[in-house]
């Protein structure tokens, strides 16, 4: 190993949600362990940094949001490093590695690391160590934790080659003393280089493997067995299991006053308004049931465009808290105050008090409203809850389920089965964590995004809101669990709630009774309509997908009224629903739209209505079938008028799909084969006409 000072390494994170910090932050403590200084910073932080002259290797760890965008932290340095004047060689001297985040049920998978990848390569600098892309729909840690493992590696050749290349060239060595690489040549820079493609090698193994996992086990045991039930006879003591995380936090509880609880508004950006309606938008026998919140935020200084969206802060439910202070045996401790206080010893490098967890509030507001107590639980807090078990069979499966050897059942009876640390406590009945553990473990607990489904022209002081009431079986022994959010508003807004077509609560009932929930504007950066109105667009918004389209058609139908003499550009709609009669989503509106010209085109298809109730065999049952019945008008919108694409929706299937439809479309009408059809089509969303705001 070369001297202290040679081994130094800068780790830099664009982070939006925390995952890419908090994974910095886990190389950053790793790095002591295998004989490295790691430094760390934040990509925003640039007086803490300096890509011009840095000669230590950088390990990037950078997310994606938005519609594949660098994270909002990375932003600013992403503007520094694309100036058009900077020299193709500008950071030559630069040895780096890059580990992005992303979501394969989004388009443009991983592109902000890659965003920031391509371009340091533009400017010369060079891997000591191949790119890693995680998904976040199969799980990060299946290419995160690999990746790390094999970093170690990476940087030890990197340091050797450095303190090799630094005996020819003296200015760029830290180190005085390492003398032990006379013989370094290009021979060894060479192979080094190959080492790097191997590890490319690796990683693309990785990356291949991501969501094939293991899901053949047996599930035929209920999902509570199987997390008990122990596959490999391997010894506890030759399990590969992560070492220990280090505790970093004291918690206090005190029967004091809790001055703290106060849910998160003023400086976070967050508002209290009141719910003014609710209203039912599907029949009873629908097979999903769509609600229609309008909030009244005419009291707040609050703008929002169509097409933006509004994050909601929402609860635990009541319920889980109980049951979770009750498994932790601290009812009646749960309106005692917390006082959360760094452990003074902890080895934990850049440790600090979470700053999601107020000081002085009570534990029972903590749990509620602040930690996302449904998160599934990582290997890490796995690891740490097998040191609260007092069996011994049940600390030797937890061991198990976090080691190498376990990780087929980690993702097939954890991960993949979305199950929460409730549920691991209740199927491991001797765990018992202490408090620390909880706050150090569960991520914040965080807003959930809904689209407007309204414009302030159409509805001044008003913004609606449209989500689906969805169930799913958390853990078969379990009742079905709902949403977190949606399923809090249902219960929130019960004494409101109203089938379409009857007097609204805020007529029967007064202001004051009326619920309230806080929000906060998530202002779009794209997608909104264009601002030239003869523009031609095209929407594709099944089930609650439709709903930033309702507020762009509001929008549009009062800029006719208010400016008859503008040339509009033609609209087209394409919905899609389930059953004509069941969950037409704002079906009245959408016909007034098309009747009175502000929609130019509404194509409207039912999945699982009976052929003959629509009329012909080969009906179009999903939006793309009809996009593909108008093909020629979608490809003359977008090809020779300029026009603009938008979808929204289920980013799972449906997105995919017109996706690959829109490919067609192009590929027949230009004559193109796939491959040219997807950089038309990468042209479009460069060129911001092809938008997406897609959900999975
Ligand atoms: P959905 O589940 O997407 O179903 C709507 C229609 O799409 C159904 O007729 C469904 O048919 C059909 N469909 C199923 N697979 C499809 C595919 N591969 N291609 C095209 N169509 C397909 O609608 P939803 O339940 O309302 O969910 C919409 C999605 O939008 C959700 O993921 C939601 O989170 C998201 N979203 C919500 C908001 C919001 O603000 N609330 C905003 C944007 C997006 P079958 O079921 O018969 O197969």
């Amino acid at each position: 190993m070369p001297c202290e000072a040679a081994a130094r390494f800068l780790i830099l994170y664009g982070s939006q949600r925390g995952q890419a910090q908090s994974i910095a932050e886990e190389i950053c403590e790793q790095a002591a362990d295998h004989g490295f200084t790691a430094d760390i910073s934040c990509l925003s932080n640039q007086d803490k940094y300096n890509l011009d002259s840095e000669i230590r290797p950088v390990v990037f760890v950078v997310s994606t949001t938005g519609d594949g965008d660098p994270p909002d932290t990375a932003q600013k340095f992403v503007r520094k490093i694309k100036n058009k004047s900077l020299p193709h060689d500008h950071l030559s001297h630069l040895r780096y590695a890059l580990l992005g985040l992303g979501d394969t049920n989004y388009a443009n998978f991983c592109n902000g690391g890659k965003t920031i990848d391509s371009r340091l390569q533009q400017l010369g600098a060079k891997h000591f160590y191949a790119t890693g892309h995680a998904d976040d729909g199969t799980g990060l840690e299946v290419v995160v934790d690999p990746w790390i493992e094999g970093l170690w590696d990476a940087l030890k050749k990197t340091f050797s080659s450095m303190s090799a290349s630094d005996q020819q060239d003296p200015a760029r060595s830290q180190c005085t003393q390492d003398n032990n690489h006379k013989n370094a040549s290009g021979q060894e820079n060479k192979k080094a280089d190959l080492e790097v493609d191997l590890n490319l090698l690796k990683l693309s193994e990785v990356d291949s493997q991501n969501g094939k996992t293991d899901s053949s086990v047996a599930r035929s045991t209920s999902l509570v067995a199987s997390l008990k039930q122990s596959v490999s006879p391997l010894s506890e003591s030759v399990l590969k299991v992560p070492a220990l995380p280090p505790s970093y936090l004291e918690v206090v509880l005190e029967e004091a006053s809790t001055e703290g609880d106060a849910i998160p508004s003023g400086e976070d950006g967050y508002r209290e308004v009141s719910i003014s309606k609710a209203v039912q938008l599907t029949q009873d026998d629908a097979v999903k049931s769509a609600i229609l919140l309008e909030l009244d935020i005419s009291e707040q200084d609050i703008a929002y465009q169509p097409g933006d969206s509004f994050d909601i802060l929402c609860p635990n439910r009541a319920s889980e808290v109980e049951e979770l202070l009750l498994r932790l045996d601290l009812q009646m401790q749960k309106n005692y105050a917390v006082q959360v206080n760094l452990l003074k010893n902890s080895s934990k490098k850049a440790a600090k008090v979470p700053l999601h967890i107020p000081q002085n509030s009570s534990l029972q507001f903590i749990l509620t409203w602040c930690l996302e107590i449904r998160s599934v639980p990582k290997k890490a807090f796995v690891r740490a809850l097998a040191d609260f078990t007092r069996s011994g069979s049940e600390k030797r499966r937890l061991l198990e389920l976090c080691s190498k050897e376990g990780s087929a059942d980690y993702n097939s009876f954890i991960r993949d089965t979305n199950i929460c640390v409730l549920d691991l406590l209740q199927a491991f009945p001797s765990c018992l964590p202490p408090l620390n553990l909880l706050f150090e473990h569960l991520p914040k607990l965080q807003p959930r995004a809904y689209s407007a489904a309204s414009s302030s022209l159409q509805h001044p002081g008003k913004v609606h809101f449209v989500f689906n009431v969805v169930e799913f079986p958390a853990c078969p022994e379990h009742p079905a669990r709902t949403g977190l959010c949606t399923g809090w508003l249902v219960d929130h807004v019960s004494s409101i709630l109203r089938p379409l077509g009857t007097v609204p609560a805020s007529e029967r009932l007064g202001t004051s009774a009326l619920p309230k929930v806080h929000v906060r504007p998530r202002p779009s950066s794209t997608f909104h309509l264009p601002s030239d109105p003869s523009v031609p667009v095209v929407m594709v918004g099944p089930g609650t997908g439709v709903a930033p389209f309702i507020g762009f058609l509001q929008q549009r139908e009062k800029e006719h009224e208010m400016n008859q003499e503008a040339t509009f550009g033609e609209m087209w709609l394409f919905f899609g629903c389930r059953h004509k009669d069941k969950d037409f989503l704002f079906r009245e509106e959408l016909e007034r739209f098309a009747h009175n010209g502000t929609l130019s085109h509404l194509i409207v298809c039912f999945s699982r209505d009976e052929p003959d109730e629509v009329g012909t065999v080969n009906r179009p049952t999903y939006v793309q079938h009809n996009l593909l019945l108008h093909a020629k008008n979608v490809a003359s919108i977008l090809l020779k008028n300029k026009g603009c694409l938008y979808v929204c929706g289920d980013a799972k299937n449906m997105a995919k799909d017109v996706n690959d439809t829109l490919l067609e479309i192009i590929g027949n009408e230009l004559q193109l084969d796939k491959l040219d059809a997807m950089k038309i089509v990468a042209g479009l969303r460069e060129e911001k006409r092809y938008l997406q705001d897609i959900w999975s």
